[in-house]
């Protein structure tokens, strides 16, 4: 009876019109985010907060039916998101109106005037975002990523001798597969990825011992916690920064040749000069233990600068 009760409370119509609601608002931040030029996990949050509380909130409850009703509005709005995002960039860019741009998005895809690995890559990062805040709604556990890795979108041209070794030229091969990144250190998953990480990994960015310890680019799961926390702060600081009207010209500096200043659409505007205010800030080189020492000394500081 008490099922039944429930089942007639639910209005469905009302539920859709609220969950399409909520994700308007993670369109908007998306959409807000995206032109600063990132992919936030806050979006993906928002997105899937606001569909299911704008379908419970004016359908009455949230059923089976109307989480799946609102994953999917949830997978169509941060699809459409991701391609206004794209369409104000490109607007903006070739001085174009928006639904000129939207129009042009495949058309320049298959061109190769956008780089798809970056349209596809962010489009990902969305969902893989959403779905780590949102997904144990659906799937009755916590979503932990298990890290994340990076994949040159190019393919990898050896320069070696002509005459090179056959074993010579498969080892150099088997190290440009290699990987970068950082992965949860967590033995089960590692070896989902390469069956053979906990032994010889090929692909992973791992080493193993002869006692089978790992090591390389792992960490536990608390620390990629903490990571992402560091990072949506930086992020959320970097537009309160922006949003007050600070524009410091003071880039990290890595050296002549590795500098964000060699590729920056504003230098011919910013006319940076050391001494007269502007500074570079040179990056210190930390080793993995030193990171998550200095990680945890921020937490504990409170998290401030
Ligand atoms: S050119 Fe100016 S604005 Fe651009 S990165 Fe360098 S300091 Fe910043």
């Amino acid at each position: 009876m008490e099922e039944q009760r429930k089942k007639r409370q639910e209005n469905i119509v009302a539920g859709v019109v609220g969950a399409f609601l909520g994700t308007l608002l993670g369109v908007v931040c998306t959409v807000v985010i995206g032109q600063l030029g990132y992919v936030a996990s806050v979006s993906g949050l928002i997105m899937a907060v606001g569909a299911l509380k704008g379908y419970e909130l004016l359908g009455g409850r949230l059923s089976k039916k109307g989480a799946v009703i609102s994953s999917v509005l949830i997978l169509v709005m941060t699809w459409l998101a991701h391609r206004l995002t794209w369409a104000i960039a490109i607007a903006s860019e070739l001085d174009w109106g928006i639904p000129e741009a939207h129009r042009s998005i495949s058309f320049l895809l298959e061109q190769g005037m956008l780089e798809s690995a970056a349209y596809w890559g962010d489009l990902a990062m969305l969902y893989l975002f959403t779905l780590q805040k949102e997904g144990s709604g659906h799937f009755g556990r916590e979503i932990e990523p298990a890290g994340v890795l990076y994949l040159p979108a190019r393919d990898e041209i050896l320069s070696m001798e002509r005459n090179v070794a056959p074993e010579k030229l498969k080892s150099e091969r088997e190290k440009q597969l290699r990987r970068s990144g950082l992965l949860l250190a967590e033995p089960a998953v590692l070896q989902a990825m390469e069956h053979d990480a906990l032994r010889e990994p090929r692909y992973l960015p791992l080493r193993v011992n002869r006692n089978g310890e790992l090591s390389g680019s792992i960490a536990s799961a608390a620390q990629l916690g903490r990571l992402g926390q560091y990072v949506e702060r930086q992020l959320r600081q970097i537009a309160r920064e922006l949003r007050q009207g600070n524009i410091d010209a003071d880039p990290y500096w890595q050296g002549a040749d590795k500098n964000p200043c060699r590729w920056c659409d504003y230098k011919a505007a910013c006319h940076f000069e050391e001494g007269c205010g502007d500074r570079r800030r040179f990056r210190r080189g930390l080793r993995a233990a030193q990171f998550w020492e200095w990680m945890d000394r921020r937490e504990e500081d409170g998290g401030g600068h």
